[in-house]
C-alpha cells in the first residue's frame, strides 16, 4: 500500500512550450526545475505549476496571448518571467568575463544550482566558475 506520494521528477518531460532541463535549488517544500522554453528562455518554474498544467511556457505564451486581450494581471506575468537566479548570473558571467561561450545548459552542468546564501560567482584560474 502506497503511504506517501514520491514526488514525480519531471527531468526532460515537457510541457507546453517548456522542456524540463533540471531540478533547482529547492526553496520549502516547492520544488522548481529550470526549463528551457521553446522561443529560448530558460525560466524556473514551480514543478507543481508544471504538473498542474498552469505554466506552459517561460511567459511568452501569454504575452502573445495579453497581445490580443487585455492584461488582466500585470504581475502574474512578470512573477512568471523571473529568471532563475543561475540564468541571471550565467547572463552577468558572459558580460563581465570573456570566453565564456558555453550556452546556458552546459555551463550551469559545470556550475551546478546556486547553494542557498551564494549569490556571486567566482572564476578560477582554470577558467570554470564557483558559487562563493
Ligand atoms: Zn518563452
Amino acid at each position: 500500500m502506497k503511504t506517501k506520494k514520491a514526488l514525480r521528477d519531471l527531468t526532460a518531460e515537457k510541457f507546453g512550450r517548456l522542456t524540463v532541463l533540471y531540478r533547482a535549488e529547492t526553496r520549502g517544500k516547492n520544488v522548481d526545475y529550470v526549463c528551457e522554453c521553446e522561443c529560448g528562455e530558460f525560466p524556473t518554474v514551480r514543478g507543481q505549476s508544471l504538473v498542474n498544467g498552469d505554466t506552459r511556457s517561460c511567459g511568452c505564451l501569454s504575452k502573445e496571448l495579453t497581445s490580443v486581450r487585455a492584461l488582466r494581471h500585470g504581475c502574474a506575468a512578470h512573477g512568471e518571467r523571473k529568471a532563475s537566479p543561475e540564468y541571471a548570473a550565467w547572463l552577468r558571467a558572459r558580460t563581465r568575463h570573456e570566453g565564456v561561450n558555453a550556452d546556458f545548459p552546459t555551463w550551469y552542468q559545470q556550475v551546478g544550482p546556486k547553494p542557498i546564501g551564494q549569490n556571486a560567482l567566482q572564476r578560477k584560474v582554470d577558467g570554470s566558475f564557483a558559487w562563493i
